[in-house]
């Protein structure tokens, strides 16, 4: 398969930067195609504006979501965005690499996010959750954090981390489409020693070698919805006692 890492961070001598290229190795080793954006490294703009766009379908007002519609149907988005959105497209996996900000993705990684997934392909006209541009491809997020395991159990002190990240894991990447994998998380990064950190980089090793027996995230299925977005009614099944 083809794996597109979106990675963040602005050390390359991270512990992150080391997760990420562990998981170019192993997934190379396995027979699969690579392609890593080092968002930190590429000096990536995260920030939308009317500059990316080549023409305008409005000059007066800008319209994100319009422009980024009728400027990649005219070949006119903005290169930086067009090169993402090529390796995306052409991916069967994306592995976003980051250290937890915020209990967020970086903002870096929030601007790839805003300008690469974009409207119409990836989005639009009722085209999300099992129906989005991304349907037939899969996401996962591979990030560090300072915090313990222990803290984000559904009883930990913050709760459980898939729910602080519930922007991300369904709001924009179940949205999209995308078959969301579970997440890869190394706790407690800074305060662990060496030999416990290179036992993680083994761990994410094993994890991304059976991708396939992992279990995607639930996420709501259109047909279950009207076309107004209310939930259908459902009618109760006849049994043969009815
Ligand atoms: C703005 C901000 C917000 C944050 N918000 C949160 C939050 O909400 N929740 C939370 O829990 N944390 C938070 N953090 C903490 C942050 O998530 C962690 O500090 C980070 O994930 C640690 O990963 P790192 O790659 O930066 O580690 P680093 O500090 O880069 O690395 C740790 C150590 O690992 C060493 N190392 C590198 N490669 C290897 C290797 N191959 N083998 C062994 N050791 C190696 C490095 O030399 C270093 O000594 C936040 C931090 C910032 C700056």
């Amino acid at each position: 398969m083809k794996v597109l890492i979106v990675h963040a961070h602005p050390e390359p001598q991270s512990f992150t930067a080391s997760m990420q290229r562990h998981a170019v190795e192993t997934l190379q080793a396995q027979g699969h195609e690579v392609i890593v954006s080092d968002l930190y490294a590429m000096n990536w703009n995260p920030v939308v504006s009317a500059a990316d766009f080549g023409t305008r379908k409005n000059s007066d007002y800008l319209v994100y979501a319009l422009e980024q519609r009728e400027n990649v149907a005219a070949g006119t988005i903005a290169p930086d965005i067009r090169a993402e959105l090529d390796k995306l497209l052409e991916c069967d996996l994306v592995i976003f690499s980051f250290p937890l900000f915020w209990c967020s993705v970086p903002a870096i990684i929030k601007g790839w996010i805003d300008r690469v997934l974009v409207s119409g392909k990836v989005y639009g006209g009722q085209r999300f959750y099992d129906r989005g541009g991304m349907r037939g491809k899969r996401a996962m997020l591979a990030y560090t954090c300072g915090g313990r395991d222990f803290m984000f159990d559904a009883e930990g002190v913050h709760g459980e981390m898939d729910l602080m990240l519930r922007h991300v894991l369904r709001g924009t990447l179940g949205y999209a489409g995308f078959e969301v994998l579970p997440s890869f998380v190394a706790y407690h990064v800074p305060y662990i020693k060496p030999a416990e950190r290179e036992a993680m980089l083994g761990r994410y090793g094993d994890y991304l070698t059976k991708l396939d027996q992992l279990e995607p995230l639930s996420f709501p299925s259109l047909d279950d919805f009207d076309a107004e977005m209310h939930p259908r009614v459902r009618t109760p099944q006849m049994t043969e006692q009815d």
